[in-house]
């Protein structure tokens, strides 16, 4: 079962039986899926009791719980650079364990869950720059979204602007509890202060800052505030003295995983202390 919050006029967030989000932007002419989640449930009927409009699916990045919902799409959108991680998040192995998963949770899933074909995505192209950030922009009729490359939680991880709404999607850029310990993640302060970049010269070209935040592991909207503060908190101090903590690293073997958290707040920041150790000065 899909739950959805409409944000805005034209603004969705979608949430899949298994948790995760994804949002649908539409305009008067067309729309935008950004994100399609597990794909236990079919995506595409769903959307399409939303809108009237074409969708066009553009995927945040390459990890399955975003992209394993393109198979009910015939084609998706997604950075180059994150094509590896789509091959290796769409095969059985990983397809195997979303399964299990489901059906632990009493999920009726898909007969071809594990053999259906995922079409590659085509690789976005970037018309614009800002501020040495690959971009580009859609009108959708009405409505006009920025996509823009921010390499953090993957190297092909974009974000997406509503300058209508100063409302900007951080796919998992950003969420109150951000991964950045995977191998292809870059080091966290890099991510960190790039964000930073991105809140600032958004709000030099808006001329007011981000208002809202939608994020991939969160149903409902949160503050941009919330996000200036999130930053603003993990500093490198707090990122140096963050203690280990354990995940699930079945897939990619010994990653010395630490976590900076402010459990007041429900923040917490897991990263490779080793990139960190390189990275920090
Ligand atoms: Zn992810």
């Amino acid at each position: 079962m899909f739950t959805s919050i409409p944000v805005f006029p034209g603004v969705t967030h979608i949430t899949d039986c298994m948790g995760v989000s994804f949002t649908l932007l539409e305009g008067s002419d067309s729309a935008l899926l950004i994100d399609a989640g597990y794909g236990i449930e079919d995506v595409r009927a769903y959307v399409e009791t939303l809108t009237d409009r074409p969708v066009e699916l553009i995927l945040t990045h390459g990890h399955h719980d975003h992209v394993l919902g393109a198979r009910w799409f015939r084609k998706s959108r997604m950075a180059r650079e994150d094509l590896e991680e789509f091959r290796l998040r769409t095969a059985l192995r990983q397809r195997e364990a979303v399964r299990n998963q489901a059906l632990e949770r009493g999920l009726t899933v898909p007969e071809d869950y594990l053999t259906a074909p995922i079409p590659e995505p085509e690789p976005l192209a970037y018309t614009d720059e800002l501020d040495g950030m690959e971009c580009t922009g859609y009108d959708l009729g009405d409505l006009e979204v920025w996509l823009i490359h921010v390499p953090g939680h993957t190297p092909g991880s974009c974000v997406f602007f509503v300058p209508e709404y100063q409302l900007l999607l951080t796919g998992d850029d950003w969420n109150p509890c951000t991964w950045m310990w995977f191998p292809s993640a870059v080091p966290a302060p890099q991510w960190r202060d790039r964000m930073i970049r991105l809140l600032e010269l958004l709000e030099r070209a808006q001329g007011e800052r981000v208002e809202t935040v939608l994020c991939s592991h969160q149903a409902g909207p949160r503050k941009g505030s919330e996000l200036w503060d999130f930053l603003a908190y993990m500093t490198d101090d707090r990122l140096r003295a963050a203690p280990p903590i354990a995940m699930n690293i079945e897939l990619y073997g010994e990653i010395p995983t630490h976590q900076a958290a402010c459990p007041e707040k429900g923040w917490a920041l897991v990263f490779d202390y080793d990139k960190f150790l390189k990275a920090a000065t």
